[in-house]
């Protein structure tokens, strides 16, 4: 093959690191084409650190300028695997064409949406920027309403917020969120009240249980209320109902109840796992010698590998390999699952961490969760370190932006059939 092209399809942690892998491995020798919606890469974990105003948003958006690599800027639409052919739309809706050698798919995963009545109209998302942003205007809104209204009754609504999910973003996001609203309450005669709810009998469900007891008693200590064994029963414009029969008064229900990969995986024809693409060992995907992939959005051999940015990037590169291999450079290698840890911020001064498997708490989690993530980020550190310090001496400027309305953060996901959280 004189020069293959290699298309990687998103440009999240797995395709990210596929193409910066494969930048290295090819030097020149094949053209790598990054089909992506946005022109940055979005360090997700960071998120809540965003929502709650103690990161600006472009400090976790890292741009996808990779000397040597193709940017699409698009949304992958039809697939034609036998043609070796993938239609894409630009972000102004011009579509086109483009062929490949070589297959990465890594669009990741999204929003997962239960059928309880309600949650689509009025629950708020959390799978990128504009939802971030969104929820941090208006968790200030809320406050400032609150803070100018005389009915006692409304102004305790709108100091409610409850976040459904307790993995690791619903975690975050609670104990971040409680406080940024106690700052922003802090003299104006306001109690925000914050609930966290999920329907496993702890909080962080698919950590180690030592980093839930740690997770649990920081959010109790900011009296954040935890419901374990709890889901939402239905969600209105004035409150929730909750599967334990108890109705609360809020304008705020987050929505953190899990992920499920990419609906485009759904529609490749391809055999799935639990809605992600089965992939063998070298996370090929069998029968399509020239297709790969990896992330939220494969499903690897064995026991399936947690949706987490460390399998994603591990799974990247070692597609990059693989794919190499398969053109003639180097030997192809097969995935072992490995788990490293978990890093968990809690904010403020709080974190849970279980590095190698030793669990960490306080200020020694919380150095080795701001390393981890300085470290992972595949640039704006300096940028990233300077708002933390900048954050620890100074206090936040809580104004609204008006940047991102609700309509540009919907909860779009498709419906999936299971249990309400
Ligand atoms: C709030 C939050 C906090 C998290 N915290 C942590 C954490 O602390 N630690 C951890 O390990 N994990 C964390 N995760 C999970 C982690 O972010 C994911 O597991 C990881 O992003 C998966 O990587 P990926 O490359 O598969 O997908 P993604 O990183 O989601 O990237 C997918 C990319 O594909 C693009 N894409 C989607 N569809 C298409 C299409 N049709 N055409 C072209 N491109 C497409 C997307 O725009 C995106 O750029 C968190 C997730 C969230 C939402």
């Amino acid at each position: 093959m004189p020069c293959p092209r290699i298309l990687i399809v998103g440009a999240g942690f797995a395709g990210h690191a596929a193409a910066r892998r494969l930048l290295r491995i090819a030097r020149g020798r094949a053209e790598i084409v990054l089909l992506n919606p946005t022109d940055y890469f979005l360090y997700l974990p960071l998120l809540p650190e965003v929502a709650t105003g103690v990161l600006e948003p472009r400090r976790i958006s890292v741009p996808l300028a990779l000397p040597g690599v193709r940017l699409l800027l698009g949304h992958a639409g039809a697939f034609d695997l036998d043609a070796r052919t993938v239609r894409w739309a630009d972000p102004e809706g011009r579509r086109g064409v483009i062929g490949y050698h070589r297959l990465v798919l890594a669009p990741g995963s999204g929003n997962k949406l239960l059928p309880v009545p309600g949650v689509t109209e009025y629950a708020h998302g959390f799978r990128g920027l504009a939802e971030a942003l969104h929820l941090r205007d208006h968790l200030i809104r809320q406050v400032e309403l609150a803070a100018q209204s005389d009915d006692p009754v409304e102004r305790q609504a709108r100091c409610t917020f409850v976040v459904a999910g307790a993995g690791y973003g619903g975690t975050e996001v609670a104990a971040q969120g409680a406080l940024f609203t106690a700052a922003l309450a802090d003299g104006r005669s306001l109690q925000p009240r914050w609930l966290i709810l999920d329907t496993a009998d702890r909080v962080l469900p698919t950590l180690d249980p030592r980093l839930s007891r740690t997770a649990a008693q920081v959010l109790r200590h900011r009296g954040v209320q935890v419901l374990t064994g709890t889901g939402v029963a239905e969600a209105g414009p004035d409150g929730v109902r909750l599967t334990n029969g108890e109705s609360v008064p809020t304008r705020t229900l987050v929505w953190c109840v899990g992920v499920r990969p990419e609906p485009l995986v759904a529609g490749l024809g391809l055999a799935t796992r639990d809605g992600r693409l089965i992939v063998d060992e070298f996370l090929n995907v069998p029968g399509r010698p020239d297709v790969f992939a990896c992330g939220d959005a494969a499903a690897v051999p064995g026991a399936l590998t947690g949706m987490t940015a460390r399998h994603a990037v591990r799974q990247g590169r070692l597609a990059a390999g693989n794919v190499a291999a398969s053109y003639g450079h180097g030997r192809r290698r097969s995935y072992r699952h490995r788990d490293p840890g978990f890093v968990v911020d809690l904010g403020g001064r709080s974190a849970a961490a279980d590095p190698l498997g030793v669990p960490l708490r306080g200020a020694a989690a919380k150095l080795v969760t701001r390393g981890h993530h300085l470290m992972s980020l595949p640039g704006n550190r300096v940028r990233v370190g300077a708002d933390w310090m900048l954050d620890a001496v100074l206090s936040r400027r809580p104004v609204q932006l008006g940047l991102a309305r609700g309509g540009a953060a919907p909860l779009t996901a498709r419906c999936a059939s299971g249990a309400a959280s």
